[in-house]
């Protein structure tokens, strides 16, 4: 199959097996045939992370049973194929609601470990892999292993953000976060410049949830403006009608595929100037409370099936980094503007503290993440400008969203990496568990 991320770029072949029980899974690894494997569960990672050229992937998407459930304490244990949607559908009703989510619900538990997804509510509770408690893996020697903090801690922290280059995640447990229903209390605000986002970010401190849409093609005095959004689950199950959020959101949903939009000149820098524009102005100045549904709040974008099409065939690249200071995110912005490039939906927000190690994104500051059509080599070079600033800046890049970073470049975002690959290599000593990104980084033997 040609199998690609989220971006539609790049696109690599490779074999596939869809098992549906452990037992296929594991002849799927017993007849590989010498060929490395990985992972590849909803694709929803942009570039490379889940694709292994002219090597085999397995699709998790069968291996989707939820186990088990303890309503006295949250915690639930299903396989790895399962999704958010899957969870939020079943769970919301009564009551629960996963403690970390990205910008779309059709994503797996297994590739929230494998990336170790943040969500809006970074700052306070941390990543996906913080609310984890046990993991049941295929290893590369044939064996299921069950890791947690205590048994097999360097496999379970390697795992962890690990990029599916430790092995197969089976099955989890994930801790689900107490909710009244589907509602958040939800506040927007009109920033009109960088200095602004940051005094609403750090007057933010009453909300769970917190990111702001930026417009990238502004510049000058009002480089940095955008939106800023904050949120937290209603304390109380409250009386939620449809806004207009959410009839847009519905109205969209029923009639918008990206697919009939596939064009490789509609997004140019004319309108994305006049679309950002029009979404800044669109916001009125000052505070707007209103509550909302979840789904708008945290997956405005699912609101459109396969929007990345939109892109056009070239597919696009997101480049979405952290850096720990302010002055390195204007830097940033007006590299980008300097060119005749442009960042279609932008968005920034504040990390809290640094909860992981190894090959982990999440760290303290600002992180920033930019989609540009696929402009080819042009594109290449403003990235690699924006990996100087970043590397220089003593920030790294998100290897989920990545296609491109070179391995100096990698190496210098990423300074455990060695630690990590030592742990890796250690249950993989044969370089079983490879991927296109594992390679091109350096961290997979042979590579
Ligand atoms: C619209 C959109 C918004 C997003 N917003 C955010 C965000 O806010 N925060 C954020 O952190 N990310 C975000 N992402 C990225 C996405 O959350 C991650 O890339 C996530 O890992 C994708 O999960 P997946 O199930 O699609 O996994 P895939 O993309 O298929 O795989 C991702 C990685 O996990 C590994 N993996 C998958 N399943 C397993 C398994 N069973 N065992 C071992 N390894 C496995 C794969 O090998 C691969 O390396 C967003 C993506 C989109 C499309």
């Amino acid at each position: 199959m040609e199998l690609s991320g989220w971006g539609r770029y790049p696109v690599h072949g490779a074999r596939c097996a869809r098992p549906e029980t452990r037992g296929d899974l594991q002849q799927a690894l017993a007849e590989r045939n010498g060929d490395s494997i990985l992972a590849h569960a909803a694709g929803r990672s942009y570039g490379d992370a889940a694709l292994n050229e002219d090597g085999r992937a397995v699709l998790t998407e069968r291996l989707d049973r939820m186990l088990e459930f303890d309503p006295e304490t949250g915690w639930l244990r299903v396989e790895a194929g399962v999704t958010l949607k899957e969870i939020i559908d079943i769970f919301v009703p009564r009551g629960w609601f996963p403690p970390v989510v990205p910008g779309t619900q059709y994503v797996t538990v297994g590739g929230a470990v494998g990336c170790n997804i943040h969500g809006k509510n970074h700052h306070q509770v941390g990543s996906f892999g913080d609310h984890v408690r046990r993991l049941e893996m295929l290893t590369a020697s044939g064996d299921i292993v069950t890791c947690d903090r205590d048994n097999h801690p360097e496999l379970f922290w390697a795992t962890v953000g690990g990029m599916g280059l430790t092995g197969i995640i089976l099955s989890l447990e994930v801790q689900l976060e107490p909710v009244a229903g589907p509602a958040i209390e939800m506040e927007s605000i009109r920033v009109e410049n960088l200095d602004e986002f940051f005094e609403v970010s750090a007057e933010s401190g009453d909300f769970t949830h917190t990111v702001s849409w930026i417009d990238c093609v502004a510049s000058g005095s009002n480089l940095g403006r955008g939106v800023f959004m904050r949120g937290r689950h209603a304390s109380e199950e409250v009386e939620w009608s449809p806004g207009p959020m959410e009839k847009l959101a519905k109205t969209l949903k029923s009639a918008a595929d990206g697919r009939l939009f596939e064009s490789n000149w509609l997004l140019n820098r004319a309108t994305m100037r006049i679309g950002n524009a029009a979404y800044f102005h669109k916001e009125p100045k000052g505070k707007t409370e209103q509550i909302v549904h979840y789904e708008p709040f945290f997956f405005p974008l699912d609101a459109i099936d396969h929007w990345n099409h939109i892109y056009g065939s070239r597919g696009f690249l997101q480049y979405q980094c952290v850096v720990p200071e302010r002055e390195a995110i204007r830097e940033i912005l007006e590299e980008v503007t300097a060119t005749s490039m442009a960042s279609f939906l932008s968005v920034i927000k504040e990390f809290g503290p640094r909860t992981h190690t190894g090959l982990s994104f999440p760290e303290p500051g600002i992180t920033l993440a930019l989609d540009f059509p696929n402009y080819g080599e042009p594109l290449m070079e403003l990235l690699d400008r924006l990996d100087a600033i970043v590397a220089t800046a003593g920030g790294r890049v998100y290897l989920g969203k990545d296609a491109r970073l070179d391995r100096q470049s990698f190496r210098k975002m990423y300074p455990e990496w060695e630690e990590w690959r030592d742990v890796r290599d250690e249950w993989d000593p044969d370089g079983v568990f490879q991927s296109s990104l594992g390679r091109r980084l350096g961290l997979v033997k042979g590579s």
